[in-house]
């Protein structure tokens, strides 16, 4: 597939003629089901769009049965950078529903395949959006990151995704999941051209509260590639990955180390309440959040003798079973008997998680970190959620902490499946960040 940097040279007719082919191969390839279907706004590059994004006109549902129906009424304001940019929001793509899940079996839709072995997960939540462009179906997505959604399935595929530092990217008409945690960004086939697309989407805005309103600089056109960084290793943490994942993480800091990096051995303090602090406050959000889906405000109304009734129904028919499993449990840890014990521990959870990145900041450029623990999953591997839940240990902390971080990948595991890692940076330093990819990209040869 033609990368995003040469699709923006193209002219108009030769776009057409993208926009066609690529809709004859998803036709073709509908099994993969990476696409809920494709439409187009504009005449310019395509680009997939994840299901809770809003684009004027369309039909946007979060993957969910809840929301079928629904017409999006105006544009995410990544959607209008997209259209005044001259790019086209084309094709929407699968995914957990309302993003709540680490392997796309979720959707509404049916589960979406890993491109590189269809017996395989897509990762998840973001899952369609990386099937695509990893089977060369999208020039380029976005897709959204809330404990590691963009990052681990473009992980499980082989591709690059990045999530900005939170505040960077406006999260207007982006559907709800844990709104202190939230991220879009962008999925792509290498790292200059997520960092074409991270400049396009991204920047302040006054129609989103927790929008960061500070100089922002374009990068794509800067990138450094020959910049020589100090670069955090995790030794202790790291162990906790399969032998495959270990073994790529030390050849690729044997490669930096080679390369002119500094390698400086650190360690993330306690990581074992990270997965604690992440789920109890991503579902007080999301229980907070999913409360307007009543019916009655929003979503597929269903009818009964009286509100009650109308409500339940509602709800019980409209959401699947793991959003359901996340309402009941954000709902526990806000009630009031447990709200100190459950939501007020995780929100101080959250600031050592914060304060122990700070102090490693103090002399790093960068963290290099797995994504996962292990490649893409067989499906109906991870039988009960807890392991699912587990599986994210190594994306959740960096939403947390609010702080920038992108995969790529760096090898092949011995089953075939590609190993992705991902370099962590400061809040709002995503200039270092991309600087730091494009070194390591060209020096793996992935
Ligand atoms: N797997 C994590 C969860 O289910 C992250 C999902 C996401 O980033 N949207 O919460």
């Amino acid at each position: 597939m033609i990368t995003l940097k040469e699709a923006l040279t193209l002219d108009d007719k030769k776009i057409s003629t993208l926009k066609e082919q690529l809709k004859q191969s998803i036709k073709s390839d509908a099994q993969l089901n990476a696409y809920i279907d494709i439409q187009n706004v504009g005449s310019g590059v395509p680009i997939a769009i994840k299901d809770n994004i809003q684009v004027k006109d369309w039909s946007v549902t979060s993957g969910s049965n809840i929301l079928q129906g629904y017409i999006a009424p105006y544009n995410a304001t990544v959607i209008t950078k997209l259209l005044q940019s001259g790019l086209s929001p084309f094709g929407r793509t699968n995914m957990d529903e309302f993003a709540m899940g680490s392997t796309t079996e979720s959707s509404f839709y049916g589960k979406t395949l890993n491109p590189i072995n269809r017996d395989c997960v897509p990762g998840g939540s973001s899952g369609g959006s990386a099937a695509a462009v990893a089977a060369g179906l999208a020039v380029a997505a976005l897709g959204s990151d809330t404990g590691g959604s963009i990052r681990q399935p473009a992980a499980f595929c082989g591709i690059v995704g990045m999530k900005p530092t939170y505040g960077r990217v406006s999260r207007y008409g982006l559907g709800a999941y844990a709104s202190s945690l939230d991220q879009i960004g962008p999925i792509t086939q290498n790292v200059e051209d997520a960092a074409i697309l991270y400049d396009i989407i991204s920047g302040y805005d006054t129609k989103d509260s927790t929008s960061a309103n500070i100089q922002y600089e374009k990068i794509s056109d800067k990138l450094n590639l020959d910049r020589k960084l100090r670069i955090a290793i995790l030794p202790k943490y790291v162990k906790d990955a399969s032998l495959d994942v270990q073994k790529a993480y030390n050849d690729t800091i044997d490669a930096l180390s080679k390369d002119g990096h500094t390698i400086v051995e650190k360690e993330m303090e306690d990581p074992k309440y990270d997965i604690s602090a992440y789920y109890i406050t991503a579902t007080a959000e999301a229980a907070t959040n999913l409360a307007r889906y009543d019916g009655i405000r929003y979503g597929n109304q269903k009818t009964g003798n009286n509100l009650e009734e109308l409500y339940v129904k509602t709800r019980s028919e409209g959401f699947g079973d793991e959003v359901k499993r996340r309402i009941m449990l954000g709902n526990f840890v806000l009630s009031s008997g447990y709200y100190d014990a459950y939501y007020v521990k995780a929100q101080k959870v959250r600031h050592l998680i914060k304060d122990n990145y700070a102090k490693i900041f103090e002399n790093v450029d960068l963290i290099l970190s797995p994504v996962a623990p292990d490649t893409a999953y067989k499906f109906g591997a991870l039988h009960n959620p807890l392991d699912m839940y587990l599986s994210d240990i190594y994306t959740i902390s960096i939403n947390l902490a609010g702080l920038p971080a992108i995969s790529l990948p760096v090898a092949n595991a011995s089953n075939g499946m590609p190993i992705g890692l991902q370099l962590i940076a400061n809040a709002f330093d995503e200039q270092t960040l991309f600087d730091g990819a494009m070194s390591l990209e060209r020096l793996m040869g992935y």
